[in-house]
């Protein structure tokens, strides 16, 4: 994940599906996972905003969805090779469309069109790529809010129940104390829990703070195609996905563009001379991926606990408890299979199968969750802390599910009925 202002937008790939209604009602409809305190109806109006303030880019009218209101810059080019995937899933009469993208596709905001040159994950250089930094920071800024940069939340302090400041350690490394009404918290579904359970804030401490981590497995089928493809040329998150699937399996196919030619000569391991020439020929501009992201359900002994080394930060260590749970593997496993034959439908001649992505954890969420019983959740359906009501969360520690689409959106949309909440209840 990524530290500094606007977090981990600076380097995210900037595809913003929306949960599914079917998502927030997980153990109602299904017996599994639990429910959302609240509907798609409640967050719809802030996906919306959400949307209008990042800038997005996508096609109206997909059937996965409800109609979305929000208005859209026209859709990013698919590509040779996003046609190719839609050959693919049209020859099997599989839903795709193209994705919902925080990617200018014109000039917008102040800011350019995306050139198309790719890599995305390393931050957009020319500022067509919309992030928290560009997207919500100016305003706040202009409202008078006080930015601190290269500072780190050592500590919340709560006196008589109520969270009274926040210690923090600044870039000089010298320890300041900020006197607080109210606190907010949105520093991501490993911060989070780190700072709350430093800060030790829950009554029980064996409780429900930092359990139910969830990341998203992922999975990739890439199939290889003699015909040539354009994979690399392109925002990375961009081009289409499927969500055939997504109600009965809980998963989405999305087709993610090439890495760029050196990440892909590194992939092939140890080849030298005239075999790793062709084999780069092989791939590069040849191949498609099919990124196969499952939901992962909440599970009380996946978590996040302290250890007891101080890190460079000040702040105490992590150690994260998470193993692959069974109904994952099955769900990347059927996926993969969806994957594998979408892509002979569309022309490939051979598919390579990743059947566990490795470096992935983008999406870190669940361990600050919201719910009604305290027992089972930290925060009510207004991300306020059950123990300490004036700490509140607002990111993706909150999701009592995880969906199975990226949860930049979700964030986007919690993230401002919060502050609708944390309004109210300051003007109350
Ligand atoms: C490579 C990559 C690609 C991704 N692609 C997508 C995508 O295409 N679509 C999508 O929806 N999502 C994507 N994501 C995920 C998405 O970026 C995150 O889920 C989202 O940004 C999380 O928002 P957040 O506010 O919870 O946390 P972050 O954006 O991570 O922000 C947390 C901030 O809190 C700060 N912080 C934490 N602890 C402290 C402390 N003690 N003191 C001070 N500051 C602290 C951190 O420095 C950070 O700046 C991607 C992520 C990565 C890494
Ligand atoms: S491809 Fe990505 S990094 Fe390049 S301009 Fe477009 S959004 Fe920015």
């Amino acid at each position: 994940m990524w530290n500094g202002v606007g977090g981990s937008t600076i380097t995210w790939a900037a595809h913003v599906p929306r949960l599914h209604p079917s998502d927030l009602h997980r153990r109602t409809l299904d017996g599994v996972g639990d429910d959302w305190p609240f509907s798609y109806q409640d967050l719809e109006p802030y996906y919306d905003l959400n949307d209008i303030a990042l800038g997005v880019a996508g096609l109206a009218g997909d059937p996965a969805y409800p109609p979305k209101r929000s208005p859209r810059l026209p859709p990013l080019p698919i590509g040779r090779m996003g046609r190719t995937a839609a050959r693919g899933f049209d020859a099997l009469g599989w839903h795709w469309w193209p994705v919902d993208a925080a990617v200018n596709s014109g000039p917008h905001g102040g800011r350019p069109p995306c050139s198309n040159a790719g890599p995305c994950l390393l931050g957009c250089p020319i500022r067509a790529k919309s992030s928290a930094d560009l997207a919500y920071w100016p305003a706040a800024l202009w409202r008078g809010v006080d930015l601190r940069t290269g500072c780190i939340a050592q500590e919340i302090v709560v006196r008589g129940g109520r969270a009274a400041a926040v210690v923090y350690r600044d870039p000089a490394g010298v320890t300041q104390e900020q006197p607080a009404d109210l606190v907010v918290v949105a520093g991501n579904g490993v911060g989070t829990a780190r700072l709350l359970l430093a800060s030790k804030v829950a009554r029980d401490p064996d409780g429900p703070l930092g359990r139910y981590l969830m990341f998203h497995p992922v999975a990739y089928a890439r199939g290889m195609f003699h015909e040539e493809l354009d994979g690399p040329s392109g925002p990375v998150g961009a081009c289409v996905y499927s969500h055939e699937f997504y109600e009965t399996q809980h998963i989405q196919l999305q087709i993610t563009r090439e890495n760029s030619l050196l990440a892909q000569a590194l992939r092939l391991g140890p080849v030298w001379g005239a075999a790793a020439h062709r084999l780069v020929r092989e791939e590069f501009r040849h191949s498609l991926s099919v990124m196969v992201v499952a939901e992962d359900l909440p599970e009380p002994a996946q978590r996040v606990t302290l250890t007891r080394a101080t890190e460079a930060d000040g702040l105490p260590g992590v150690r994260i408890e998470y193993a692959l749970s069974e109904n994952a593997r099955r769900i990347l496993d059927f996926g993969l299979d969806r994957a594998e034959e979408m892509l002979r439908a569309a022309g490939a001649y051979r598919v390579v199968r990743v059947p566990l992505a490795p470096l992935t954890g983008w999406h870190l969420l669940g361990t600050a969750r919201m719910g009604i019983d305290p027992a089972t959740s930290v925060t009510d359906a207004r991300g306020r802390l059950h123990d300490v009501p004036n700490i509140v969360v607002a990111d993706g520690s909150l999701f009592p599910t995880a969906g199975a689409v990226n949860p930049g959106a979700t964030i986007g949309a919690l993230a401002l009925r919060i502050a609708d909440g944390v309004a109210e209840d300051l003007a109350s």
